[in-house]
């Protein structure tokens, strides 16, 4: 076996358990590069049975569910805290504040592809969200480069040059999250009356799918999506605030049976944000020696509760992929070996794309639903034939949408079922099949924003609550 050392773009979640795995079972040196400085993220990730399993498997129970149950919600700061300091026990390195810079192709085989490379590495500034002007480089070299970056992938001219492509769905939702104060002693129950109506109003805003809130020994997290939130209630809300706080305390209220009284006064302890799908095309490199994995190969809709789910389906074919590297050399074309690895993750990656473009559908059908309930009260208000007659016409421009996105989620849904049964009629032709339907999605979206961009869905039901709740 001729590969000695493995560099990991990234040290998440998934780039941790890559480096772990690489390091116990395939080469002796392995280094992470990670820009942040720290672990900090209060996000709550849903954790599937075999990832719970992976982390008990790496001893890691005590650490992350002392007292609990294992599989019990727990934050992102605190399973990344717990497999860094796995990853540092077996010998893993980590060039911290660092991002890749540049790279060198070196020991090209005949067929031009580099047997291995050296990184340019350069100082990072987490605050200023650049490389200082006159920060420190340093190189690394390496046999294998397992870019697992997240979900900003796409825009690093470094994957550029390894030659990773990717797609984006042009269509788009948005989300906002919450970190709330743990439970009080004993708990605190919402008024039912109340919890009732508000779950009344804050249904058109925030439609409640899958799990929403999560209680961790840390804090309360909110995770949802804002279906009925058009371009500017997004731009409102992320410069107010004061209003995200109260949607979010009135959804809170209606979550279950966590209590979500108080944001905790911790850094970031709200956000709104855009939930777009990005696919790369390929998850291997034609030229260097690099995959791509996580995130960074696509990015989940976090309503379907499976963001780090489809990493480590991404981290489970790299485990098979380690294995079959370790019998071979680097100078031999190993490319059967990375298609086989390309080929598998295709068929996670696809349903991960395609259930992200489902959800992002039926959000946005919402999204108009309400807009036609809207214009429908209007209608009804209006006095004169002009305005009723605008009215109408609104009404059947906002249908013929909800019919065309109805169409779409259709095909979308066609295309998954597809991959559950007989796969490989989509696996080698996304291009032919789901690319056609995201280019087409895009015209129907570009309508839905000329339409609705400058619209309020959120003002007025901001007010019913505003007057059902009173805020501290
Ligand atoms: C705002 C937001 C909220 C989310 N909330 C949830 C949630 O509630 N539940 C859930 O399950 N999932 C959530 N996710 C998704 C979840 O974070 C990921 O699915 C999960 O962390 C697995 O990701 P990963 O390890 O592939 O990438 P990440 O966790 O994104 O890790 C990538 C790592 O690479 C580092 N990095 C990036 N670029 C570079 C570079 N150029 N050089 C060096 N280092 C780099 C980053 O600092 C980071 O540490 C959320 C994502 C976002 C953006």
């Amino acid at each position: 076996m001729s590969f000695k050392s493995v560099v990991v773009l990234g040290g998440g979640p998934i780039g941790l358990m890559c480096a772990i795995e690489a390091k116990q079972n395939f080469v002796k040196k392995v280094t992470i590069v990670e820009k942040r400085q720290a672990y900090t993220r209060t996000n709550v990730p849903q954790l599937q049975n075999e990832i719970v399993k992976h982390l008990k498997d790496l001893g890691l129970k005590d650490t992350l569910w002392a007292g609990r149950q294992a599989g019990d919600s727990v934050a992102f700061f605190r399973i990344e805290k717990a497999l860094w300091d796995k990853a540092q026990q077996i010998g893993v390195r980590m060039e911290r504040g660092y991002v890749i810079e540049g790279l060198i192709g070196r020991d090209p085989r005949p067929d031009g592809f580099y047997k291995s490379m050296t990184l340019v590495l350069k100082e990072w500034d987490d605050k200023a969200k650049a490389s200082p002007k006159y920060g420190k480089g340093k190189t690394l070299d390496c046999d294998l480069l397992v870019v697992a970056s997240g979900g900003g992938a796409a825009s690093d001219p470094v994957l550029q040059k390894l030659g990773f492509t990717f797609e984006k769905l042009k269509a788009k939702n948005y989300g906002a999250f919450g970190i709330f104060n743990p439970d009080p002693p004993g708990g605190s129950q919402t008024d039912l009356a109340l919890k009732t109506q508000v779950a009344g109003i804050t249904k058109s805003i925030v439609p409640q799918s899958g799990k929403i809130g999560f209680s961790t020994p840390d804090h309360n997290y909110l995770l949802v999506t804002l279906a009925g939130c058009t371009k500017s209630d997004f731009k409102y809300l992320q410069a107010n605030s004061e209003k995200l706080k109260e949607l979010l305390l009135a959804v809170g209220k209606t979550v279950g049976t966590a209590v979500l009284n108080e944001i905790k006064q911790v850094q970031k302890n709200l956000a709104v944000f855009k939930i777009a799908v990005v696919r790369a095309k390929q998850f291997y490199s034609d030229k260097y020696p690099a995959v791509i994995l996580g995130d960074a190969a696509v990015t989940p809709h976090p309503e379907a509760g499976s963001g780090i789910g489809t990493g480590f389906k991404g981290f489970q074919e790299l485990q098979k992929l380690f294995q079959a590297l370790k019998h071979t050399h680097r100078s031999e074309d190993n490319t059967a070996l990375f298609l086989k690895f390309n080929e598998s993750y295709e068929l996670h990656v696809s349903q991960k794309a395609l259930e992200g473009t489902i959800i992002i559908l039926r959000n946005l059908t919402n999204m108009l639903e309400t807009f036609k309930a809207d214009v429908e009260k209007f209608h009804q208000a209006a006095k004169g034939k002009a305005l009723k007659k605008m009215a109408e016409d609104f009404k059947g421009i906002i249908q013929g949408l909800i019919g065309e996105m109805a169409e779409e989620r259709g095909d979308a849904e066609g295309f998954r079922n597809m991959l559950n049964g007989d796969n490989n009629k989509l696996k080698h032709n996304w291009d032919a099949n789901v690319g056609k339907l995201w280019q087409q999605i895009s015209l129907t979206y570009a309508q839905v924003k000329q339409l609705t961009a400058d619209i309020s869905l959120l003002d007025s039901r901001l007010k019913e609550i505003e007057s059902k709740i009173q805020f501290a």
